[in-house]
């Protein structure tokens, strides 16, 4: 089945924007989320193990979530009506939270605490700051409506009602509802397996001394940085040669052990670019130019196994910038698709830019930092916007999206993607 929707969408039309030859961002992302599916075994899990697992079924609540009405406040449980007409009542008993009261007898108040259940008969809780509390007594200070700081049984969740749908990313604060309703264990996909191979004669990894000519590999560290935060199991296969034939080797190992296959470096065109060739001799390319800036060069394809089924591929461009944006644009939607995830788009906000920018003929991703100013979030810009210029995505909260042909000037809304929540 996605063999045939591979044939189909292997003829990418490459005139979707300005710039011929290349395809837009959008295109490309709609053909690469075509493209993947996801990964179908499940694992049962103990809720302590969720975060960022994903989650492979429907959770319903079987109880209500508050489980019966209960105080919002340390206070007094009172009938309102009563409070109105005397003012002064006995308090005939205390109830703190994990104890069960007696139904209040009329006219009486009862001394109750933050989250204990209120007794039959009360209809209020009137906070303590609102009382004088005498020896058995208790003056309430002001009047009070029925309702007042109680919390309603089922009021965050009904029995019965779904909490959480099948497709969402495990965070702490689904870890708490799933407990909440007192699950205490929950199926979650699988995580999915990426192989990782890092192309270039020039790289060396830190730890070794630099010769003449070399530079580290900070590509590895940083999509490494994003699988894990991805929660991916990494196979990291290291640097490769840049010769056709050590290309082939690796990536053939990769797409054995993984479902997908990433790497940085060689997908240009030029002499020393083995990774596209490599990808076309062991599967199927399927686009490589993107219209985008940086990150134009973008591999995508699949290659087969010995068994005839297949690992995805995503070949990033070398330059440390362009492995960021396109990490984020294209291999992180692509992971999260696999994964199972029901929502893997970046989300976008709108900024005020507070530079100038001359648009250009593909569409750009600027590192920007963004600032409250007067209630608004302002973008000002990184001065050094080249793609190998790492230290401008560590500065920056966040990519500045601006398409093509968009000149921008100061006072200009801009779409701003934040780094805040990608990883
Ligand atoms: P390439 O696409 O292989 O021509 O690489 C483009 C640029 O990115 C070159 O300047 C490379 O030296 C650099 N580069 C490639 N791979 C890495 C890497 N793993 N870490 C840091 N820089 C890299
Ligand atoms: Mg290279």
């Amino acid at each position: 089945m996605i063999k045939e929707k591979m044939n189909k969408e292997k003829i990418i039309s490459t005139d979707c924007c300005a710039s011929p030859g290349l395809i837009s961002v959008d295109k490309a992302i709609e053909h690469i989320l075509a493209m993947a599916e996801a990964v179908s075994e499940i694992e049962n899990i103990i809720i302590e193990d969720s975060c960022s697992r994903i989650l492979a079924e429907d959770i319903y609540a079987d109880i209500n979530v508050p489980g019966y009405d209960n105080s919002a406040m340390d206070g007094y449980a009172v009938r309102s009506a009563e409070v109105s007409a005397r003012g002064v009542l006995p308090v005939t008993q205390r109830i703190p939270a994990g104890s069960i009261g007696e139904p209040l007898r009329k006219g009486t108040a009862a001394r109750i605490f933050t989250g204990a259940p209120v007794p039959p008969g009360a209809d209020a809780v009137v906070m303590q700051e609102k009382c004088t509390a005498g020896d058995d007594e208790v003056t309430i200070n002001s009047k009070v409506k029925a309702g007042t700081n109680i919390r309603r049984a089922g009021e965050d969740i009904a029995a019965g009602n779904r909490v959480l749908k099948s497709g969402k990313r495990i965070r702490p604060q689904e870890m708490g509802l799933l407990a909440s309703v007192g699950v205490a264990s929950i199926k979650v996909k699988r995580r999915l397996k990426v192989a990782i191979f890092f192309t270039g004669d020039e790289l060396v990894n830190p730890g070794q001394t630099l010769q003449a000519g070399q530079i580290y590999n900070s590509n590895k560290y940083t999509i490494t940085g994003y699988l894990q935060a991805l929660d991916t199991e990494i196979i990291d296969l290291g640097i490769v040669p840049d010769t056709l034939d050590d290309t082939l080797r690796v990536l053939k190992t990769a797409a054995e052990a993984a479902d997908l296959v990433i790497t940085s470096g060689g997908v240009s065109v030029g002499e020393e670019d083995y990774v596209r060739l490599a990808l076309e001799e062991l599967g199927e390319l399927f686009m490589w130019r993107i219209a985008m800036k940086p990150g134009k060069p973008v591999a995508f394809g699949r290659v087969f196994r010995d068994d005839s089924s297949q690992a995805l591929f995503m070949g990033l461009p070398g330059n440390p910038v362009s492995v960021f944006v396109t990490g984020v644009l294209f291999a992180r939607p692509l992971i999260l698709t696999m994964q199972g995830a029901s929502t893997v788009q970046p989300c976008k906000v709108i900024a005020i830019a507070d530079f100038n920018w001359p648009g250009s003929s593909r569409q750009e991703y600027l590192r920007v930092h963004v600032e409250t100013v007067n209630n608004e979030p302002v973008a000002s810009l990184y001065p050094h916007q080249g793609s190998g210029v790492l230290s401008s995505v560590s500065w920056a909260d966040g990519l500045a999206e601006v398409a093509e042909g968009q000149d921008i000037s100061p006072g200009d809304s801009i779409a701003f993607i934040p780094f805040q929540g990608l990883f």
